[in-house]
Order: structure tokens, then C-alpha cells, then sequence
């Protein structure tokens, strides 16, 4: 090339979409950069957010390209398989001076033309159907099962709510054993609290999850029981240790990454009516550290104990646990996974005292805390749940529970969070 039309000077995310249409135009580009590769300074360090376009004057540039620009970002990650998650965001108001602020931003930015734009306010109510769920246990014959267990936790909104994948598996069992393949519950910490709440305690105490796996399970004698499963990871991008905070943001799931399953495992024994289970998992999964460029695997694990015990018309469960990078197990909190490990412990009991036939009354009590050192400033370090509730079951299978829990959250460096939360469900079990 003798003879160049335009020189950019500087290969940021600028320079080079510059470049990029000034080529499609047909024009002869030359791209000049001190470092020696592009994007090396703040177009690789920000935050990666592609903003709405909210906290600019309506009529400027910004806001226009802001607005525009949003649509065409989503719209070429879509067409080219690039990774752009719509997370949304949350901006808080904590006094009544910011509670006005919020009012103008909220006018301001349904003036802008931005959509999906709505105040939630401390008090909230919820009604909603997408807990409704059901399956099909599928009996054969040679010791051969299955089941299919679906609700309506997919997303989209409240009112065509998507179906979500609970359970689906076969299992084959014989003289030896049991084998299971497809998805159910882990074998870790296999027990869940008697609340009416769905996510029964996660991220407060109660670990465990459902995932893909093949499981051997065998009973030793009458009174032991070992369970064995090859998992698959659930993942997510996890947090660069020491990085700038964000997610590594490699599109990938990173437990798709990792080359081999995770393990589960749990020895349970019976005691006359007592049932006591030890169990633990271990995993490596693998994800781009782009503080260092380059994959690295980090650890998952937790040890765990359960416990189930029926007393006259008492019910008494628990389980404890301590572990390390647990998110995806309903664990540390729901913080990030990272590469040095977030430490946290926790467990949850509950009691219930079945008063008749149809009246049962529960009260329980949920706790985990994290390794304050093993997390960033402003991430959740206690939550806690202490709840009670009674539920009616009629002969006809129609239940009606009424639950009250108290809920509070401590953060690093932040003040504790606090709320009630009163929950009442209609359930017709056939
Ligand atoms: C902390 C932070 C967070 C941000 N978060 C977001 C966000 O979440 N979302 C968002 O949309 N935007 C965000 N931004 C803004 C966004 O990153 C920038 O607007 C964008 O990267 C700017 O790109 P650029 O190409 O203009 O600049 P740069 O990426 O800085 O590129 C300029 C290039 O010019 C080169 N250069 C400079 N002088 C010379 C020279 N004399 N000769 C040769 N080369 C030269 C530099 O080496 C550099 O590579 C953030 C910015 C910061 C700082």
C-alpha cells in the first residue's frame, strides 16, 4: 500500500470501529497505536455494562448514541454468538432526598424513550403461579424408573411464565445397587427446609441443588447407605481474584470448561427411626483469569451432615456445612465463585409438630456466614432466616399454608438489611 486515504490514531474500541466502517466504505485505513496490541488501555478496563443511556441530558449526543447504540450492541452479539447477558440494574435510593432523585431519574428516563423502567419499593406484594409444578413418575418393569418434573421457574413474565426442568431421569436398580442417570437433587446435604418459601433457605444455610449426574447408590446391610455421583458443573463466569471485581466475562459457563465432573458423595446411617448422612463434593472447575490471560482452575468443595429424626408427632431435620466456592451449590451467600475460594459455613434446623391429621406447625431457623477475608467490600457476609408457619391439608389434597419469616442480611462494610416477609400458599397435591 503506496498510498493510504485516513489515518486513526489509536486502537481503542473507538479507533478500530472507525476503521472498521471507514473500510466498508471503501477507504484505504491506516490504524497507528503505541502499544503493541489494540484495546491494551481503558477500552480492555471497564466495566463492561452497556449502559441504558439514563443519566444524561435528554437532548445530547450521548443519550441519542447511548440509546441507539444499546439496540445495535445486543443486536450484533445476537447475530455473531457473542455472550451480552441483560442482567438490568438496580439504582438505590436510601433517603428521602435520593427517593426524590429517583422519581426525576424514573421521569427522565421514560422521557429518554428507555423501556422496562420501574420503582420497587421496600414493601412489596407478589402473587404468583410459577411455583406450580408437576411430573410423571414413569414405572417399568426389570427394577427400571424414571421421572419428569418441570414448574413454571423459566423466566419470561409472571403471567406465560416459562417451563423450567426439575427432574428427568431413569434409574435401574438390581441386587447390587441402584444407578441413576439425568438430573435430581445432589447427594450433598440431601435434606430441605419445611418453609413454604421456594428457594428454601439457599444462599441462607440450606446447600444443594439439582444438576446432571450419574449416581450409584447401595445399601450395606440394613442400616448404611452410600451414594456416589459423577455431576456435572453448573457454572457461571466467576470473579477475577484481585482483578478490577468483574466477572471474567470469557462467555463461557465455567463449569463447561472444567475437564473433568465434579464428585459427590454420602454415607448415611440409620438408627432406628434416626437418619444420620455425612457428605461432601469436590470439583475443579476452569475459567479464563484475565488478570494473568490465561485458563485456571480453582476448587469447589464443601463437608456436610444431616439429620432427620421423627419423636412422637415431632418432625426434627437439619444439616450443617463448610465449604469453599459453593454458589452454585445454593451456598457462599450466592457470592461470585473466585480463584482463591470463598469460605463460609452454615446449616439450617427446623421442628414439626403434626397438631392432627390435616394441621401441621413448623418453625425453623437458617444461618450461613462467609470468611470475611475471602470476599470483596459491599458482598453479603451473614444471612439468616428464622421463620414458622402452619399449613392445613383438607382430605381432598387442597393445602393452605401461612408462613412469616424474619430476614437479615449483613454485608462487608455495609449496614445489616432487614425484612419481614408474611407468605401464604394454595396447593392442590393429587
Ligand atoms: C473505569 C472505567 C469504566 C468504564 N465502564 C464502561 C462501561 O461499563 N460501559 C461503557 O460503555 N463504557 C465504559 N467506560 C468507557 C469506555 O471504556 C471508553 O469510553 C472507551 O473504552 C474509550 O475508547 P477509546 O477508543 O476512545 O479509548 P482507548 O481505549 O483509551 O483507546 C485509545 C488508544 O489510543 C492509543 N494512543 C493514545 N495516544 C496515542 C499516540 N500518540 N499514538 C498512538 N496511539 C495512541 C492508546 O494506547 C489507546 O490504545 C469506562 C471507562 C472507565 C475508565
Amino acid at each position: 500500500m503506496d498510498k493510504i486515504d485516513i489515518t486513526i490514531i489509536g486502537a481503542g474500541v473507538i479507533g478500530l470501529a472507525c476503521a472498521s466502517e471507514l473500510s466498508y466504505l471503501g477507504k484505504d485505513v491506516l490504524v497507528v497505536e503505541k502499544n503493541d496490541r489494540f484495546g491494551a488501555e481503558t477500552s480492555s478496563r471497564n466495566s463492561e455494562v452497556i449502559h441504558a443511556g439514563l443519566h444524561y441530558p435528554k437532548e445530547s449526543l450521548k443519550t441519542r448514541l447511548c440509546i441507539e447504540g444499546k439496540h445495535l450492541i445486543y443486536e450484533y452479539c445476537s447475530k455473531n454468538g457473542i455472550t451480552a447477558r441483560k442482567t438490568g440494574k438496580y439504582t438505590v435510593a436510601y433517603d428521602d432526598e435520593s427517593c426524590e432523585k429517583i422519581e426525576q431519574i424514573l421521569k427522565h428516563g421514560r422521557e429518554c424513550g428507555i423501556e422496562g423502567l420501574e420503582i420497587i419499593s421496600g414493601k412489596e406484594f407478589n402473587l404468583t403461579a410459577n411455583e406450580t409444578r408437576f411430573g410423571l413418575d414413569i414405572k417399568g418393569g426389570d427394577g427400571v424408573s424414571g421421572k419428569i418434573e418441570v414448574d413454571f421457574s423459566g423466566g419470561n413474565a409472571q403471567n406465560k411464565s416459562y417451563l423450567m426442568l426439575r427432574h428427568a431421569y431413569v434409574k435401574v436398580k438390581n441386587d447390587l445397587g441402584c444407578l441413576l442417570f439425568g438430573q435430581t437433587w445432589d447427594v450433598i446435604s440431601p435434606l430441605n427446609l419445611s418453609t413454604l418459601n421456594y428457594a428454601v433457605g439457599w444462599g441462607a444455610g440450606n446447600i444443594g441443588y439439582r444438576r446432571p449426574q450419574i449416581r450409584v447408590s447401595r445399601d450395606f446391610a440394613e442400616s448404611l447407605q452410600l451414594d456416589l455421583a459423577l455431576a456435572r458443573g453448573i457454572g457461571d463466569d466467576l470473579v477475577v481474584s484481585g482483578g478490577s471485581g468483574l466477572t471474567s466475562s470469557d462467555g463461557y459457563d465455567d463449569a463447561v470448561t472444567a475437564k473433568s465432573p465434579q464428585v459427590q458423595g454420602r454415607l448415611g446411617y440409620t438408627i432406628d427411626k434416626l437418619k444420620i448422612g455425612f457428605s461432601g463434593h469436590y470439583g475443579r472447575p476452569r475459567a479464563y483469569n484475565s488478570d494473568i490471560s490465561e485458563y485456571r482452575n480453582y476448587n469447589t468443595r464443601s463437608y456436610n451432615v444431616d439429620v432427620y429424626l421423627p419423636v412422637c408427632r415431632f418432625l426434627l431435620k437439619g444439616e450443617a456445612f463448610t465449604g469453599t466456592n459453593l454458589k452454585t451449590y445454593n451456598g457462599s451467600i450466592l457470592n461470585d465463585d473466585s480463584f482463591d475460594g470463598v469460605d463460609s459455613s452454615g446449616g439450617w434446623m427446623d421442628a414439626t409438630y403434626k397438631l392432627s391429621k390435616s394441621v401441621n406447625f413448623t418453625v425453623g431457623y437458617s444461618e450461613e456466614s462467609v470468611d470475611e477475608d475471602t470476599i470483596k467490600t459491599l458482598s453479603r457476609l451473614n444471612n439468616s432466616c428464622l421463620f414458622g408457619n402452619i399449613v392445613y391439608t383438607a382430605k381432598s389434597g387442597v393445602s393452605m399454608g401461612l408462613e412469616v419469616g424474619r430476614w437479615a442480611t449483613k454485608y462487608k462494610d455495609l449496614d445489616t438489611a432487614k425484612s419481614v416477609r408474611v407468605q401464604t400458599s394454595f396447593k392442590y397435591s393429587f
